[in-house]
């Protein structure tokens, strides 16, 4: 399955001695071409978060998406057999071209120098960011996402009004957020101008387009106190992060929310790549117990604050709940 950036889409993957295929499933065992990707500078990754676990990074320099498994165990065997397959083609360039050095061949060297817009990055998922990840304005049915093609991320249009001509996709202008449009003219600043020079988007209606800046145009912007955006939903440190279903009492609604522990603080957001959090509370002088009945299947635990109850959480399977 590979995690477009709405919805999931059944995709067969082939993987061969120097390439992956992905196809579609058309008919009665036929499948339809999408793309060839060339093992030469590939990577698979897992991702950083917990529980993602069904999901596997491919990133090359054609195409980056992310991947989904029907298991965790599907997952690992696939990035094994991915990872394997690269190194073992990068060790046969390696002999056939000996007068490349090895620094060049090796994909980690390469991966810490590969300059902003080398390679096609991965976007994140949609549904994962509810807010623009650099100005935390939400997203509504007038304020839509849009993706940055130097890093993936997504932004707001007001964060993302310039293009800028990526390597990977041939020095075509594209849209790029804020910070990397920034990143991109100093990268192009310190080495010779030979690749990716920047379009001025704004040139030929700079005019209008100031106005429209100085309008909120649909912008709706919260104030979001300092407290709640120190962390982030996707931060690396975290002690553990996840959805779970709350419900504030036992007749109130289900929500469905990513959490977060990190510092003894739970914080609580809309979605797993928010930059800032919903709410946040810490833990000290709270306990968990789990509620034991037929239908809650062990997946039931309250919060409870000197016996009075503050939240009931209900995670998608027993096992997540048992942490
Ligand atoms: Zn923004
Ligand atoms: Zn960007």
């Amino acid at each position: 399955m590979k995690l477009s950036r709405k919805v999931m889409q059944p995709r067969m993957f082939f993987l061969f001695n120097d390439a992956l295929l992905y196809t579609t499933p058309v008919q009665s065992g036929m499948y339809k071409l999408n793309n060839m990707l060339s093992l030469a500078g590939m990577k698979v990754k897992k991702p950083t978060q917990e529980a993602y676990q069904n999901e596997l990074n491919i990133e090359s320099v054609e195409r980056s998406f992310i991947l989904s498994a029907s298991s965790a165990t599907e997952r690992d065997e696939w990035l094994e057999a991915i990872s394997k397959s690269i190194e073992e083609y990068t060790k046969k360039r390696i002999t056939f071209n000996p007068s490349k050095s090895l620094e060049e061949a090796d994909p980690e060297k390469q991966e810490e120098d590969s300059p902003l817009g080398s390679k096609a990055p991965i976007w994140i998922p949609d549904t994962r960011a509810t807010m623009c990840m650099i100005c935390t304005s939400e997203f509504t049915l007038t304020w839509r996402r849009h993706h940055c093609r130097a890093c993936g991320k997504i932004v707001c249009q007001a964060c993302s009004s310039n293009k800028y001509g990526l390597d990977y996709m041939k020095n075509q202008p594209a849209r790029v957020c804020d910070h990397c449009f920034r990143e991109l003219q100093k990268q192009d600043n310190q080495c010779t101008p030979k690749s990716g020079s920047p379009v001025n988007h704004k040139s030929p209606s700079s005019a209008l387009s100031t106005v429209l800046h100085s309008i909120p145009s649909g912008r709706k912007q919260k104030k979001i106190p300092a407290a709640l955006k120190e962390v982030s939903a996707n931060t690396e440190d975290s002690t553990m992060s996840g959805y779970l279903h709350r419900s504030k009492g036992s007749k109130k609604p289900w929500k469905h929310l990513w959490f977060v522990i990190k510092n003894k603080v739970l914080y609580t957001y809309a979605a797993s790549e928010d930059v800032a959090a919903l709410e946040s509370q810490p833990l000290l002088g709270f306990t968990v117990s789990e509620v034991k009945d037929e239908n809650s299947e062990s997946r039931v635990f309250h919060l409870l604050h000197k016996n009075t109850l503050f939240y009931i959480f209900k995670a998608d399977d027993p096992h997540s709940a048992q942490k």
